[in-house]
């Protein structure tokens, strides 16, 4: 990939464009990351590769430039995986406290509390499709702490935090370490080696 490019990132989650533009900034020198601008397609898959190619092909069809999106969540062993690729939507308002209270509420005082973040990132332009997939392990804690990140970060204890939610980790800290930026510095070699 020598020439200069533009890239569509198929998210309307400002946190998400925040998170991937760090990442990817630095390893796609060159290419601008561009926000698409189109409607928030249904994510119907029942993955989350499936769901992160119906992100990506809807903002690469309304764009017609190629296209990188995501699909992620967090996976609870004692909820039998829940609630997944149903993350952003758990409690059904729309609302990132409600999700957590949620989940902290189905634990209840489970002693089992293993759980891990997935990231598919996918990367679409016309018939070629890049995917990788990367999860972070950890815990989900028993109450909240911090007041970085979003989502359930604050609930998270990830087993390579030095004892910090994820919350509570600087932007660069979760990054380096996250399922969001192992997924994506992949995806990059990818990109790079086509
Ligand atoms: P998506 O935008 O459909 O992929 O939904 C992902 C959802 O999973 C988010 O709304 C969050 O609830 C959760 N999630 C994914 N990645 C993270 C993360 O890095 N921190 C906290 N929550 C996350």
């Amino acid at each position: 990939m020598s020439e200069r490019r533009r890239i569509v990132l198929g998210t309307g989650n400002a946190h998400k464009v925040a998170e991937l533009t760090a990442i990817l900034g630095p390893l796609l020198p060159g290419v601008e990351l561009l926000r698409s601008d189109g409607p928030s397609p249904v994510e119907d898959g029942d993955t989350f590769v499936a769901n992160a190619l119906i992100k990506a092909r809807a903002a690469h069809r309304h764009t017609g430039l190629p296209a990188i999106a995501d699909d992620s969540g967090i996976v609870v062993d004692a909820l039998d995986g829940a609630p997944g690729i149903h993350s952003a939507r758990y409690a059904g308002t729309g609302r990132d406290d409600d999700n957590r209270a949620l989940l902290l509420e189905r634990l209840g005082d489970a002693t089992d509390r293993t759980a891990r973040f997935v990231c598919a990132a996918v990367y679409v332009d016309g018939d070629v499709v890049l995917e990788r997939i990367a999860s972070w392990e950890g815990e989900v804690l028993a109450a909240e702490r911090g007041a970085g990140g979003f989502g359930y970060d604050p609930v998270f204890l990830p087993v390579d935090g030095e004892g910090r939610s994820a919350s509570e980790l600087s932007a660069d800290e979760k990054n380096a370490i996250s399922h969001r930026g192992v997924a994506f510095r992949a995806l990059a070699q990818a990109i790079i080696a086509r």
